[in-house]
């Protein structure tokens, strides 16, 4: 190293140390935990459209007191909620972090794999299947499992969710315990990645069977039912049910008893019962008030089931979310008292929005519709057989993508280019359909740019299908009722970001952000690592 290298950098160092003030010099200031908070399927819009009715401490006090991004958007595609989780906590895309569904096919299994499955770990907290299930199949970090690295792994990392999905990603591969809801015991339960025993509070807790006592009310609207102006009328062909119930108010569950805790996710009692769950954890472990910074990530999972059994437009959905802001605004509350006002770091955004039920939008002369892809791919594997002699060349159609069969088509003597050709002819006769192309040929489809970057973001080299295909705006994979999410278009791809407590200033930004940008801006706020496959960028703005 030459000299004048030497002085340089030494210059360097010493003005950039003693630029900074001495109160920056002796420590670095983090808050006592960081709380996360996903609420599966909320649109942007949802902070706005159900405001006047929201209390001044839920959502109204985020917004006043926080920073809000206000044009946060998704990156890629498909908007799903495995990708969305895993978005958000690693600051990376499905080409990077391998999470391309919630399910796709495998083609080295011959079978629809599941994001979280893993048959190498056991159920612990019940008897069922529905614990095995591990972060296994993340190929990159989270921005809790930084937190961990960072603080030789004396920060508390915890998940919870009622979907295993929403819990396992956001707490990473380090995680001290992730928790999901357990149908068959209706308590929480996890995985022998993470123990091999529930502790000893949870158990307490489980014991409390808090879901029986939440069942026994009815789910009636909040305010007269009269009142809901932002929804349609209650009752709807178009609407799907509370499981084992009907689609109008008063959803009368109490007297259920087959299958009970099926029905629970279905009620904002499920939400009220997940904050439960955030308290009892925080208090079990004692998060927050062992002077290290702790992650509670927690994902809010009922609002996903009604929405797409009842759309954006139906009162069930206005309802819940604004039981939800009353939630939310004693969860606060709490963060308050327990921790302390400014001393925890909050953020609340979604995993990915939904769309307009699309027989709900025909009754309004807004074009939409819902489309049947086992019907497409009956029909596609008919044609091919047609004309060239091959059953079966389409295997799979998951995540908008198909996956033909190389084996069928080379056993039968087909020419598999030629086969693949006539597929995407075959896809652009469809109403509904506006493009369909190679999916490692993207870079050369004359798509838009945005939409091109997010389908590069979501696809996979190793694990998506061969033919992609495109929709236009409103269309989907689905029926005549209910709704669903999982494409490109801002309804879909549009969320709510907001920061809130520890070293967040008050104010907004409509500048264009991204849920990548989440785990980076954590990572920058607590001088900490950013995570291995992060691609976001830091939100400046939000910091003090
Ligand atoms: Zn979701």
């Amino acid at each position: 190293m030459s000299r004048n290298l030497i002085v340089c950098i030494s210059f360097f160092v010493f003005s950039t140390v003693y630029s900074q003030p001495a109160s920056q010099l002796n420590s670095v200031s983090r808050p006592k935990i960081i709380v996360g908070i996903v609420v599966d399927q909320m649109r942007w819009d949802y902070l706005y459209r159900y405001f006047d009715r929201y209390t001044p401490d839920g959502f109204k006090r985020m917004l006043r007191e926080g920073f809000s991004c206000e044009n946060t958007m998704i990156p890629y595609t498909p908007t799903y909620t495995a990708p969305g989780h895993a978005c958000i906590y690693t600051g990376s895309v499905p080409a990077i972090n391998g999470i391309i569904g919630n399910l796709w096919y495998s083609r080295a299994l011959g079978r629809s794999v599941y994001c979280m499955e893993d048959n190498s770990v056991r159920t612990i907290g019940s008897n069922s299947n529905a614990g095995k299930m591990s972060p296994r199949n993340l190929w990159t970090n989270t921005i809790t499992d930084e937190l961990r690295l960072s603080s030789n792994f004396r920060s508390k990392v915890i998940g919870i969710a009622f979907k295993d999905r929403g819990s396992i990603l956001p707490a990473g591969h380090s995680a001290n315990a992730a928790y999901w809801f357990d149908n068959s015991t209706g308590g929480w339960i996890t995985s022998s990645y993470y123990m091999e025993d529930l502790p000893a509070w949870l158990k307490s807790f489980n014991d409390k069977k808090l879901p029986d006592q939440y069942l026994k009310k009815d789910w009636n609207t909040l305010f007269p039912i009269s009142t809901y102006k932002n929804s349609t009328k209650d009752s709807n062909a178009y609407e799907g049910n509370v499981a084992g119930e009907d689609n109008t108010f008063p959803h009368i569950i109490s007297t259920i008893t087959s299958n009970k805790y099926n029905t629970f996710w279905y009620t904002p009692s499920a939400n009220t019962y997940t904050f439960d769950m955030a308290r009892a954890t925080i208090e079990g472990e004692e998060l927050g008030t062992r002077g290290e910074t702790d992650f509670l990530a927690v994902s809010i999972s009922a609002t996903d089931y009604v929405g797409h059994g009842f759309g954006p437009n139906s009162i069930e959905v206005e309802d819940m979310y604004l039981r939800l802001d009353r939630d939310l605004a004693d969860f606060l509350k709490y963060l308050d008292q327990k921790i302390g006002k400014g001393q925890y770091l909050a953020f609340l955004s979604a995993d990915h929005g939904v769309a307009h039920v699309p027989e709900f939008l025909k009754e309004n002369k807004l074009p939409g519709g819902g489309s049947d892809i086992p019907d497409i791919m009956m029909h596609l594997n008919n044609s091919v057989d047609s004309a060239f002699g091959v059953k079966k060349a389409v295997i799979n159609i998951s995540n908008y993508q198909i996956y033909t069969d190389a084996k069928a088509i080379r056993d039968a003597k087909g020419d598999a280019g030629k086969i693949k050709d006539f597929i995407i002819q075959q896809l652009l006769t469809y109403n509904e359909i506006t493009t369909a192309f190679y999916v490692d040929k993207i870079t050369e489809v004359a798509v838009p740019e945005q939409v091109k970057n997010m389908l590069i973001n979501g696809h996979s080299q190793k694990l998506s299908g061969d033919i992609q295909f495109i929709f236009k705006p409103q269309w989907f994979e689905g029926g005549d009722m209910g709704t669903t999410h999982g494409l490109w278009n801002p309804y879909d791809s549009h969320i709510p970001l907001v920061w809130f407590g520890w070293n967040v200033k008050a104010g907004k930004t409509f500048r264009e952000t991204y849920m990548s940008d989440i785990a980076p801006t954590i990572a920058a706020m607590l001088h900490i690592q950013m995570p291995n496959g992060s691609i976001g960028k830091v939100i400046g703005e939000v910091a003090q």
